[in-house]
């Protein structure tokens, strides 16, 4: 993927990627209803680190490529640290992947050719990882994965999941206790020389959450029977299920559990992967009875052949077989690299597919006014899944599958939420194109796609309802307008009630002052704080206003540098609709696209009269670049580590008032380096070329002096 960006356009495009990313991660993981493909999703992650390998100095500290899973979204179950991170893992797609890892791991530990290099192979269960704390045999915690790092406490939840033992068993242990025996398993398991099933103090089990794909179907029966929340597949419902505020939810589901490692531990009674995970099926936890141990990469191969051979007939959903080396000494030594161990890697099944035929195209408008077409199927079954949707992604993949409604299709299911249409096989010629819509189908807007993208989108950002709630977010937000008081949960509470159509009803709301004291939750002091928030906020930054309308590609810098020009919003309509684009253009961080987007929004009427209703509440003064007499004028600042009280961007929104320079990089010409906790590399060439160095205190120190 070729990225031609200039460097404002790529940190914009950043910012935007790390909101969209994060956003898909808590639909999926935390909120387990994902909105786009699993394809979708990856092209994202792809596009993000493109654009991180082509502007390394411009990796946010909360980009995606550093997360594992989703962050903890807002949730009422509390938090909980895991002492020893839980990691997620890579995956291999062909024997030549798996016969790559295990000859990894041979150079790696500097082995001979011929020196053998057991691993352990299991089925991957599709579930939600959980790491289960033990203290002296008693189970004390139990925590979701997270991020990783920070989980949620479903300590209450687990305990109604009767497969997990409150406390574990001190058997004798006799080996191959709880373990099954697969006939074609390469060695089936063998006795441990330890001869007892003493418990560690502190044992943290990590393994899956899962429902069976028979109580899968029954609750979404029952679901379906009480009008209740269906569920996309059995990982969402085990999610769903876990995750709950209320036990008692979770005790009414059918969950089960299968452990596959463990976390924190103050001792690991045994030399290996496999001899350990029978100790701990002896102490009564659940393994995969299709745990194996092999010797090479060709057993390996062998014994994922047999567990695909299986699969359909497993009582539960699985995506892979997972590899692990088997000597703990060994894995210690690999270590881990980014997120994933280098001694384990998930070899995933191949995509399952069904014939089937496509009824209907619908377009539905997501949040940031994207048309995705979605293919309305004749149910069909695919990998034990009813199918009755696919995503068709956007205008080009129908023109490059030449799909009409009435075509045989071939769709595919890879473990993803919507399955795909990869063939068509009604493709006679000649015949009419589908045709994409150019309009929005939730308000009649224009939808275009820009130069050089594929996708479509509505023009009409602030009259559309499916972007409206989004867009007044993103209006009050604290980069735009920053209403203090007015949060996510208020707009949505006052756009329900019909209260906020656009960005101007929010000046208007001062009228509605009862009504708003006549809801429940609100006070006098609140009330009155809000509407003196929203009075506050009747001159605004004209930089922020314009930023805050959300037109694609106007970030809050390009805002800045636009009215920097412009001055006024009044001038810089009149630029944007006049045809004269170099105008527009001679400004440095201002590019073609940018120009495109504000004269699509300027030539939509919905989004004029929205604008025009917005500036007869609103009166923002000339732009004025304030040169502030500060001892930071003409400075340049590079921010680096983390910052504790502000965002990144707060921090160089507060360089730039000062009149200095946020820079992502240190170099001879920085006058300054603001460094948090975690700094790194850029704290390290700070002090090479006897750069001042502060905390971020001194920083706001620096800022109050100011004023
Ligand atoms: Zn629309």
């Amino acid at each position: 993927m070729g990225i031609d960006l200039s460097e404002a356009e790529a940190a914009n495009e950043l910012m935007r990627l790390a909101r969209q990313i994060a956003h898909h991660n808590r639909l999926y993981h935390a909120e387990d209803a994902p909105e786009i493909s699993d394809a979708d999703y990856d092209a994202l992650v792809r596009r993000n680190a493109a654009i991180e390998a082509a502007f390394p100095h411009l990796v946010r500290d909360d980009s995606p490529s550093r997360l594992v899973g989703h962050e903890v979204a807002a949730s009422p179950l509390s938090k909980v640290t895991h002492e020893v991170r839980m990691m997620s893992l890579d995956n291999a797609f062909s024997d030549a992947d798996v016969e790559d890892f295990v000859a990894r791991v041979r150079r790696y530990l500097n082995l001979p050719e011929d020196a053998e290099v057991a691993m352990t192979a299991e089925d991957k269960i599709d579930g939600l990882s959980c790491s289960l704390r033990y203290e002296h045999g008693q189970l004390v915690r139990a925590a979701t994965r997270g991020d990783g790092q920070v989980g949620e406490d479903v300590t209450a939840n687990v305990a109604t999941i009767a497969d997990i033992p409150q406390v574990l068993k001190p058997l004798p242990f006799r080996g191959g206790v709880g373990m099954g025996h697969l006939a074609d398993c390469p060695h089936p398991p063998t006795p441990s020389p330890q001869g007892e099933g003493g418990i560690p103090d502190v044992f943290e089990v990590r393994g899956e959450v899962y429902m069976s794909k028979q109580d899968f179907a029954e609750l979404n029966a029952r679901q379906e029977a009480a009008g209740g929340k269906i569920f996309a597949n059995p990982r969402n419902a085990a999610a769903g299920s876990l995750r709950q505020k209320d036990p008692g939810v979770t005790a009414s589901r059918p969950l089960r559990f299968l452990a596959h490692g463990w976390g924190a531990a103050s001792a690991v009674p045994e030399a290996t992967q496999f001899a350990m995970m029978q100790r701990i099926a002896a102490w009564g936890i659940p393994v995969s009875p299709l745990l194996a141990r092999c010797s090479d990469a060709a057993q390996l191969l062998q014994h994922y052949r047999s567990i695909e051979h299986a699969r359909a007939e497993l009582p539960f959903d699985i995506d892979g077989v997972v590899y692990k080396v088997d000597r703990l000494d060994w894995q210690e030594r690999l270590g881990f690299v980014a997120k994933a161990p280098r001694w384990a890697i998930a070899h995933k099944f191949p995509a399952e597919r069904a014939e089937t035929t496509l009824e209907a195209i619908d377009i539905q408008v997501g949040r940031t006014g994207k048309l995705t077409p979605v293919g309305r199927l004749t149910p069909v079954t695919v990998g034990g899944v009813v199918v009755s949707n696919v995503t068709l992604h956007n205008r080009d993949e129908i023109a490059r599958l030449g799909v009409r409604p009435g075509d045989r299709v071939v769709i595919q299911r890879a473990g993803d939420v919507i399955p795909q249409v990869v063939e068509n096989l009604t493709r006679e010629s000649p015949r009419d194109p589908y045709h994409f819509p150019d309009h929005c189908p939730e308000c009649q807007s224009e939808a275009v796609a820009e130069e050089g993208e594929v996708d479509v989108r509505c023009t009409g950002g602030l009259i559309c309802p499916a972007q409206r709630t989004e867009r007044l977010k993103h209006f009050v937000s604290r980069a735009a307008l920053d209403i203090e008081g007015l949060g996510e949960k208020t707009i949505d509470e006052f756009f329900a009630l019909g209260w906020l159509e656009s960005p101007a009803d929010i000046f208007r709301l001062r009228k509605r002052r009862s009504e708003i004291l006549g809801r429940e939750g609100w006070k006098e002091k609140s009330v009155d704080n809000l509407l003196a928030a929203i009075e506050a906020k009747r001159a605004p930054d004209a930089a922020r206003l314009l930023f805050g309308l959300g037109i694609r590609h106007v970030g809050a810098v390009t805002a800045r540098d636009l009215l920097k020009r412009f001055v006024t919003l009044e001038e810089l309509r009149h630029a944007s609709t006049s045809g004269e684009a170099e105008a527009l253009t001679s400004i440095d961080g201002v590019g073609p696209a940018v120009v495109e987007a504000l004269g699509d929004f300027f030539h939509e009427p919905h989004n004029i009269a929205v604008w025009e209703d917005l500036l007869s509440e609103v009166t923002p003064p000339p732009y004025v670049v304030e040169t502030k007499d500060s001892a930071m004028a003409g400075k340049t600042v590079v921010f680096t580590g983390a910052l504790e009280t502000m965002s990144r961007d707060e921090a160089k929104a507060q360089a730039e008032r000062l009149g200095a320079r946020a820079a992502g990089s240190v170099s001879a010409k920085t006058d300054l380096v603001v460094a948090g906790p975690g700094a790194g590399s850029k704290l390290k060439k700070a002090a090479e070329l006897g750069i001042e160095v502060i905390d971020e205190a001194a920083w706001a120190a620096i800022v109050k002096a100011a004023g």
